[in-house]
């Protein structure tokens, strides 16, 4: 008896419905049907402008490009499997061995390990630059005339600005491209392709995603040229999104405004909750104006001062600890941008691996607590911090 075949209808374009879905329909196929159109434009552009094989593009994973590329005023828009690839691919599509680039020293950690350890592998000499000194900046890209300039809008835990447009202005005077990491302030706070920046890289696993259920990364640029050459990377490095993450993307993409203008408020007002608390330090927020880069922040932060959140309670890393363990709203995790506030500690989590010296020098004090806020609600969080720094004093 012959085995029933699984399929033996062929679903595709008998499927094709004459009215369009709301919602993108999850393109859940590796490959599309080619006709004599698809093979000249194969043979024409290497395939880069046909749907027709989803290592090199896939619809679902384009409504997602092409949302976050309208955030970012971007006119093409490309997405990769995480924020590291979307970062990692950029910066070798840039780099060749012999080539210079200045990168900022408050830099996420597996970017900082692609600076310290993989791209001078690769013969490419790298030169570290604080964040928040535009004379350092101008020094650096002066002197070593670098290929690319990196950095990010807002660092990680001390919430430094990096002044986008000074450190544009410096890079194209030597014809550097500038590429900008811009996952903390998203494009609600600022759109660094507006103050001058060439690529703008994010973690779209954060706040653009929003709901802390997909890794995800997003590439958006003017240029075309440089697109396609970031695009050709993709394809042969395998960063590519599969088209479920993609759909998860662009279902929290809907609610990206809201979800932001909600987290921002909050942030805003639980900084100056948090400043007049007994025992609370300092507070880190681009909203306050004894935040150390508050001259720069109106320039750079044009749109708000963004949802994470850093202070420092009195007591050290050990108090830390037992506040975070306190929380009942926040959950301690690492992380940034979903629905719920995470809430982790520098000194076990991001910048464990430095001995407490280099921490205090790189500016990460015992006692610091990093909030990133979610969508709680004011009064619940306020009551959540008031108890716990009050249980551990
Ligand atoms: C999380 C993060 C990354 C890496 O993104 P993944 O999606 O985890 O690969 C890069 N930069 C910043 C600032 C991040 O917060």
């Amino acid at each position: 008896m012959a085995v029933p075949s699984d399929s033996t209808h062929r679903p595709g374009r008998r499927h094709t419905s004459r009215t369009a879905p709301v919602v993108p329909p999850i393109y859940q196929t590796t490959t599309f049907e080619l006709d004599d159109q698809s093979y000249a434009d194969i043979q024409g552009t290497g395939g880069l402008h046909e749907t027709w094989y989803s290592r090199f593009s896939n619809p679902t994973v384009s409504a997602a490009a092409d949302e976050i590329a309208r955030l970012e005023v971007a006119t093409h828009g490309l997405m990769t499997a995480s924020g590291m690839a979307a970062i990692a691919t950029t910066l070798v599509t840039l780099l060749r061995a012999g080539d210079t680039v200045v990168a900022s020293r408050q830099v996420y950690g597996d970017t900082g390990d692609l600076f310290e350890r993989d791209l001078p592998g690769l013969g490419i000499d790298v030169v570290r630059v604080d964040a928040f000194d535009i004379d350092g900046w101008r020094d650096a890209i002066a002197r070593h005339r670098p290929r690319v300039v990196y950095g990010e809008t807002l660092s990680n835990p001390q919430l430094r600005v990096m002044d986008i447009g000074a450190v544009a202005a410096a890079a194209h005077e030597v014809g550097a491209t500038v590429v900008v990491d811009n996952t903390f302030a998203t494009p609600y706070c600022t759109r660094p392709l507006d103050l001058g920046a060439d690529v703008v890289v994010e973690s779209a696993t954060k706040f653009l995603a929003g709901h802390s259920d997909v890794v995800a990364g997003a590439i958006g640029t003017r240029d075309r040229d440089l697109h396609e050459e970031i695009q050709r990377r993709i394809i042969t490095f395998g960063g590519s999104l599969d088209p479920h993450a993609a759909f998860l993307v662009w279902r929290g993409l809907r609610t990206f405004r809201i979800r932001l203008a909600e987290a921002v408020g909050v942030a805003t007002a639980l900084a100056d909750d948090l400043a007049a608390m007994d025992d609370v330090v300092a507070v880190i927020h681009p909203s306050r104006s004894d935040h150390p880069d508050a001259a720069v922040v109106p320039a750079v932060l044009t749109g708000a001062p963004g949802a994470m959140l850093t202070f420092v309670v009195a007591g050290g890393d050990e108090r830390a600890l037992r506040l975070v363990r306190h929380l009942e709203v926040a959950v301690e995790a690492t992380s940034l941008g979903g629905v719920e506030t995470l809430a982790s500690l520098p000194f076990n989590s991001s910048h464990f691996n430095m001995t407490d010296d280099e921490r205090l020098e790189a500016g990460i004090l015992p006692g610091m607590v990093r909030l990133a806020i979610g969508l709680e609600g004011h009064d619940l969080l306020l009551e959540d911090l008031a108890r716990a720094v009050k249980a551990t004093a």
